[in-house]
């Protein structure tokens, strides 16, 4: 096996891991698995991180139990959640992935047609961007933050959340943010930007600066999705991957402790 399978092969095994710890914490109970499972999961226990990334994630943190118990919770509530129409058409509800104690929370607008099937945000091709994002722009990996959108269910022909879904919906996603407590939000995209903001700005004209969202410095930038539409024309994919990268190097300068200039 090379390098990089084992790499992806631990990485994936971290994931397995922490779902099942989440599992189990949330049940409040213990989860029953082959020996063979155990061994493998052991061997994930101390995880080799990519060199120059920082050893971080979920396991090492000492309230990261009680957080995953709170948004466990809050993901019970939403999974059985029928506040608003967008709960007729759905597959899953989508609630949220990654670190409870990230100091960055993506948020993004509402899940499309793969992550309403997996229950999953930012999966497929949208994902696999904002995964680059992090873990190539911002040395992180993907489990070190934390990933979700503003709407839990898919809007029908993935059309704009009504302002009757956002009224409904938003206060579990203050729920996320107030047990997560984040250094930093990013909005993804413009309805995710807007939506947070409270405002019809375009999103070229939020970007670039910081706002704060309920008390937490908040910065726009465009959602991956958008920027893989240029992706047949390189030179204008490269231009405004370099806009996304501008904005990462302001968040990153708040994470590695400046203080943001919000207004
Ligand atoms: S979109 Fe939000 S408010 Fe509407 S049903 Fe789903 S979880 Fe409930």
């Amino acid at each position: 096996m090379s390098n990089k399978d084992k790499e992806t092969l631990g990485t994936i095994l971290r994931d397995v891991r922490v779902l099942i710890e989440n599992e189990a914490r949330r049940s409040r109970g213990k989860l029953l698995v082959s020996p063979e499972v155990a061994e493998m999961l052991e061997w994930v226990r101390m995880p080799r991180p990519p060199q120059d990334m920082p050893e971080t994630g979920v396991l090492e943190y000492p309230d990261a139990v009680e957080r995953l118990a709170a948004l466990g919770e809050v993901e019970d509530e939403v999974r059985a959640c029928t506040k608003c129409g967008l709960c007729r058409n759905r597959t899953k509800t989508v609630f949220g992935v990654g670190n409870p104690n990230a100091e960055i929370v993506f948020v993004g607008e509402a899940p499309g047609a793969d992550e309403d099937r997996q229950g999953l945000p930012f999966v497929g091709r949208a994902g696999q961007l904002l995964t680059d994002i992090i873990v190539k722009g911002m040395k992180r990996r993907r489990e070190d933050v934390y990933i979700c959108n503003v709407i839990k269910c898919r809007p029908p022909e993935n059309r704009d959340p009504s302002p009757e879904e956002v009224f409904y919906c938003e206060p579990y996603l203050l729920r996320q943010l107030e047990i997560i407590q984040p250094k930093v939000i990013c909005a993804l995209g413009r309805i995710a930007a807007q939506t947070l903001l409270k405002n019809t700005t375009p999103i070229g004209r939020l970007r670039g600066r910081w706002y704060a969202y309920h008390g937490i410095p908040l910065r726009v930038t465009y959602h991956p999705a958008y920027i893989l539409r240029f992706e047949p024309n390189p030179e204008r994919f490269k231009e405004e991957k370099r806009k996304v990268w501008d904005d990462v190097k302001e968040i990153l300068k708040v994470l590695d402790g400046n203080a943001p200039a919000i207004g």
